[in-house]
């Protein structure tokens, strides 16, 4: 069962944007860019200020996962904050946010970044004249060159687990820097402890462990054992003065957390993780950097752009440099990438791309690819009506209790937020779309889970493998298309879903 992916239901939250941890719900006179396309702003251009545009999240929590899963699910545009895992709804949300990643060799030094690694060489080491050998350009090379030589500076891998000194720092920092002073060791334990990643994961194996606090001495091709949560804590003349919380996954590292101490402000701790991490990920054979999200429209959150870098298109799956796209997201619009092999979903593949009000740009490779958005997501796009033409089926054929779902209501007049609709909507970008599921069920597809799904009814305390889908009642189909349409069919092969026939 180390492989099981096991969760909660799934639900989406939403709530005013004024508690959007990024814009809170403040984008100035820029009010229309609340809105994910164009066409839904001049929909309401005269009353902009009357449409409540909300923070809105779906996701699980889970209670088991392991690192492929995850890595999977990252590449999906999920997120991790302690167990829970979600993602944004991209079109209803107040912000776009982008998964956003990067790789060693995409990294371009930046005046500020060189200085940056040349201030921390010369802070730990104390003959910075002998760094003089590595070539100019390869940070990682003076990194690990600093490092090893240092007698000041060393860093310590370890599980990501609670002690006072990493609490003390982390209180520092909150209340330094984002003048947070609501922290307890009960919030620092759920924030950056709390995993839903299996004990084997978590604790690792010693020798694990000194692969990982070698890094610097790992030959090319050499595998890394440990994957899993990691707390990488920075000490300076023994004092501990930093610390990454991130994941180690198959594909490279994802990082999610940083805490410094403010009183080495000046060392630029920030970027100088952002460049450890990608050495480490050098170093250790892995591939990538995974810098969580990134929102164009917001100043606290477009810094990572400068560490060079690729964005999912959560709707076909794949990576496009930011710079193709920039223009296209300045002004917090949905991006949606279409091309001709575009297959992934039907609402893609349906738009004539030759026809399209969207701007394209052309690749490296000479290939034309549009952004598609408005013509599936717009006021008159095309998802609304196959989605609704899906639901009815659903319903009548099998007994799925999805609602036909008027385009119109994607935003609310203030006040009016309990008319919308509860549970996941039937449109949303980057999840499998209603028809696919509807194929599901006229192939036959669905009986593939039979036997491999299992279910957990709260109430009942019972844990049983799923049957026969046609036969299951109403809200535990709708619960499994969910899961479906959220995480992927493939993951729900091998899912346990707790749910409580109260929610
Ligand atoms: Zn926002």
């Amino acid at each position: 069962m180390s492989d099981r992916f096991v969760i909660w239901a799934p639900s989406i939250h939403s709530e005013l944007a004024a508690k959007c941890g990024y814009c809170h719900g403040n984008k100035e006179e820029n009010r229309d860019q609340l809105f994910a396309l164009d066409s839904w702003a001049q929909q309401y251009v005269d009353e902009l200020d009357a449409i409540e545009v909300n923070n809105c999240t779906m996701g699980s929590f889970v209670e088991h996962m392991d690192v492929a899963t995850y890595d999977r699910l990252c590449n999906m545009g999920f997120r991790r904050s302690g167990k829970f895992l979600y993602k944004m709804d991209p079109l209803r949300n107040c912000c776009r946010l982008y998964t956003i990643r990067t790789t060693p060799q995409e990294l371009v030094m930046s005046k500020e970044l060189r200085k940056c690694v040349s201030r921390f060489v010369s802070r730990i080491t104390d003959d910075g004249s002998r760094m003089a050998i590595v070539p100019g350009n390869d940070f990682v090379g003076k990194i690990v060159n600093a490092e090893l030589n240092s007698t000041k500076f060393h860093t310590k891998f370890e599980p990501a687990l609670y002690s006072d000194e990493k609490y003390q720092l982390f209180v520092k920092y909150q209340e330094r820097v984002h003048q947070d002073f609501k922290n307890s060791p009960k919030s620092f334990k759920r924030f950056l402890c709390d995993t839903p990643f299996g004990p084997e994961s978590i604790l690792g194996t010693q020798e694990s462990w000194d692969q990982l606090n070698n890094w610097q001495s790992m030959k090319p091709g050499e595998k890394l054992m440990h994957m899993g949560p990691v707390h990488e804590c920075y000490y300076y003349e023994g004092k501990l003065i930093a610390i990454t919380v991130s994941d180690i996954l198959p594909s490279g590292i994802s990082s999610v957390y940083f805490i410094w101490d403010p009183d080495y402000s000046k060392w630029s701790l920030g970027k100088l993780s952002a460049l450890r991490d990608l050495a480490i990920i050098q170093k250790t054979n892995l591939k990538y950097y995974y810098l969580g999200y990134y929102i164009q429209d917001c100043p606290k959150m477009n810094y990572k752009a400068s560490y060079g870098a690729e964005v999912l298109d959560v709707c076909c799956g794949k990576y496009i440099p930011l710079k193709h796209i920039e223009n296209m997201i300045s002004r917090g619009n949905l991006f949606v990438l279409g091309e001709e092999d575009a297959d992934i979903s039907k609402e893609l593949y349906i738009v004539d791309s030759d026809n399209g009000k969207g701007s394209s740009f052309v690749t490296e490779n000479g290939a034309k690819q549009m952004n598609i958005a408005e013509e599936v997501y717009g006021v008159d796009g095309c998802a609304f009506k196959s989605a609704n033409e899906s639901v009815l089926k659903l319903k009548e054929l099998y007994s799925v209790p999805y609602e036909e779902e008027d385009s119109d209501t994607i935003y609310y007049q203030q006040g009016q937020h309990d008319q919308a609709p509860r549970g996941i909507p039937n449109v949303v970008p980057g999840l499998l779309p209603l028809w696919e599921l509807l194929d599901f069920m006229e192939s036959g597809k669905i009986t593939d889970l039979e036997g491999r799904l299992f279910l957990f009814e709260v109430e009942t305390d019972g844990i049983r493998p799923l049957t026969n889908f046609y036969s299951e009642s109403p809200p535990v189909k709708r619960r499994i298309c969910d899961a479906i349409r959220l995480f992927g069919f493939e993951t729900c092969m091998k899912s346990v879903i707790l749910y409580s026939e109260q929610m």
